[in-house]
């Protein structure tokens, strides 16, 4: 990922949901009555959420069984499309706060409340892409969490 000036929009909220919205219609792909609720649901979350707790808060709130492949498959898309972050130890997602742009995404991980902080530093991520490099390794997707203890569990 370049490290080039730009200008780096965070939400969160509603202008979150538009930004998200607006950001998959902009490649292509329909914002539909499940989709939002998927991301709704995503974004109402403060701690990474897994396919099977968005399948069940939806079940209850559609009133219908939600299957948790559909879900893995919407959260899937929206992984592609930058509007969710896959957080690889907790095995679950954020949503993304920076739709509209791409950045390798670095996340301090609580492990007493699961809590996952969002942070972007392209300062380190273009140089684990380096050491990637100069290894021979072409790099798709830096992966950097930081377990720990976070400042309200310590
Ligand atoms: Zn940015
Ligand atoms: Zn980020
Ligand atoms: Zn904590």
């Amino acid at each position: 990922m370049a490290t080039h000036a730009h200008t780096h929009h965070e939400h969160s909220g509603e202008s979150l949901i538009d930004a998200a919205r607006e950001s998959l219609v902009a490649s292509g792909e329909q914002w539909t009555s499940m989709r939002s609720d998927v991301f709704e649901e995503l974004a109402r979350h403060d701690r990474p959420a897994s396919a099977y707790d968005i399948a069940d808060n939806l079940s209850a709130k559609r009133g219908k069984r939600v299957a948790p492949n559909s879900v893995y498959r919407i959260l899937d898309l929206f992984v592609s499309n930058n509007l969710a972050l896959r957080v690889e130890s907790s095995n679950a997602y954020l949503a993304n706060s920076h739709p509209g742009c791409t950045h390798d995404c670095i996340f301090l991980v609580c492990d007493e409340c699961g809590e996952a902080t969002h942070i972007d530093n392209d300062d380190i991520s273009s140089k684990v892409r380096g050491v990637a490099k100069s290894a021979n390794f072409s790099t798709r997707r830096p992966i950097i969490e930081i377990r720990g203890i976070c400042a309200s569990c310590s």
